[in-house]
């Protein structure tokens, strides 16, 4: 028993080391949680700021498939928040390296990479393939993209947004709780957007809602707890305030409404100027 086992067995010292025995021992969780965790498959969109706390703690809790989608390369200035990644990683694209890096966290874990931007085209397909879906992208044309797609093709989708101090995450059940559109029926202009970029973002603001959403999806997957479903969780970092508000389907959202109008995902027009968040 090396000195890592010892610290960790707690009263039964015959308990072998592995991977996931800190979770196994939560009775929330269990062997029975840990085979669900394994049997699931989660599609991340984006592998930025949101991205990386996500994908870290999914791959290291044992997911049994993580699907990356990602059509970036990594820039300098994504290294006060991006935490996948490394100084040497410059230039190269990031849902590769996502894959590298978390193979060597847990090499039990499948990872998918598509190094590519998600499109009306290819989001069927995409989906299609997995059981739950992730927002963690940085730009509205591309949320309202998941958003639809995720109602379209009734897949569970947990939201995360942030900008400098402050953050939000909620989850949809599509058709049952609120999709993104029912919260945001337009679209901020881009130059909202560009105004909410200059204002800038700590790195640590996407690791706190990133990873409120990652324990979400666990739990989700697993079957317990809350995760979110029809509240929005708001954080002011600033304040160091939480606000969680009850969020209701809209019974005339053009997606998820009685009477949809929206029947297959629409073309996005992403800023080109936009960054990771
Ligand atoms: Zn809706």
């Amino acid at each position: 028993m090396n000195k890592s086992t010892q610290a960790c067995s707690g009263p039964h010292e015959t308990v072998v080391e592995s991977r996931y025995e800190r979770q196994l021992w939560m009775k929330q969780l269990g062997a029975a949680g840990q085979h669900k965790l394994a049997q699931a498959s989660i599609l991340v969109v984006g592998a930025g700021g949101l991205g990386s706390p996500i994908l870290l703690y999914l791959a290291a809790a044992g997911v049994g498939t993580l699907g990356i989608v990602d059509g970036d390369t990594l820039s300098l200035s994504n290294l006060n928040r991006q935490t996948l990644y490394s100084t040497k990683d410059i230039g190269q694209p990031k849902a590769l390296l996502a894959r590298d890096r978390l193979l060597t966290l847990n090499p039990e874990v499948r990872i998918e990479a598509y190094p590519a931007r998600l499109d009306p085209d290819n989001a069927y397909a995409l989906f299609n393939a997995y059981d739950v879906i992730v927002d963690a992208t940085d730009n509205y044309a591309t949320r309202y993209l998941i958003s639809d797609a995720a109602v379209l093709f009734d897949k569970p989708l947990f939201i995360g947004a942030v900008s400098s101090l402050y953050g939000m995450t909620f989850t949809v059940i599509p058709r049952k709780t609120a999709c993104f559109r029912c919260l945001y029926p337009k679209a901020p202009t881009f130059t909202m957007e560009r105004t909410e970029r200059a204002r800038g973002i700590l790195g640590t603001t996407p690791g706190i809602i990133g990873s409120i959403l990652a324990q979400n999806v666990i739990k989700y997957i697993v079957g317990y707890g809350d995760w979110l479903a029809g509240k929005l969780l708001l954080m002011d970092g600033e304040d160091n305030r939480f606000e969680l508000v009850p969020i209701e389907r809209d019974q005339a959202c053009p997606v998820c409404g009685d009477h949809p109008t929206i029947t297959e995902p629409l073309p996005t027009h992403v800023d080109p100027q936009q960054n990771g968040c």
